[in-house]
């Protein structure tokens, strides 16, 4: 994706308010990020370590979801799969997350829940960048583009639900 800016992330939200937007904590090492090999953008809030953050690029401009990670409950099982990029993790490698949903809708209460890599790194899981410690990706005949692909719709199903009402 393009490299973003500060502004360009913080003007992205849209299930936050104005105030949420500015207080919220942006990732020390933008510049830094492998923005050449990222579908999307995201941090958990080092601080704050239940609440995450992505945005993607869409044809509006970089929209950016804020989450909230459920806590793990104990006795669940202890391997599970992210639902966008579909690596396999052990332990806390996955979690809920929550997204409030925009507009009036979230304003009523209402979030959608998704099964994501807890460190957001999904893009580098699928590009072999980061390993799970697993054994991680099942082994699958498709290529690499069509994987990146199939993250991305994932994730652009994520945001229509969170988006629309
Ligand atoms: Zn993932």
């Amino acid at each position: 994706m393009v490299p973003l800016t500060e502004h360009d992330i913080r003007a992205s939200f849209v299930n936050c308010t104005k105030g949420e937007t500015k207080r919220l904590a942006l990732p020390r090492d933008l510049t830094e990020r492998p923005w050449a090999d990222l579908d999307f953008l995201g941090w958990q809030d080092p601080a704050a370590p239940q609440r995450a953050y992505l945005v993607v690029e869409s044809d509006q401009g970089p929209v950016g979801v804020a989450l909230r990670l459920a806590a793990p409950s104990a006795g669940r099982a202890r391997r599970s799969m992210c639902s966008l990029c579909l690596t396999n993790h052990s332990g806390d490698g996955v979690s809920l997350m929550t997204a409030r949903k925009a507009g009036p809708a979230g304003q009523q209460g209402n979030s959608v829940g998704v099964y994501i890599c807890t460190d957001l790194a999904c893009s580098l899981y699928l590009r072999g960048r980061k390993q799970t410690g697993l054994g991680g990706r099942l082994h699958e005949s498709i290529t690499l583009a069509e994987k990146i692909d199939r993250t991305r719709t994932n994730l652009a199903g994520f945001l229509d639900k969170v988006v629309t009402g």
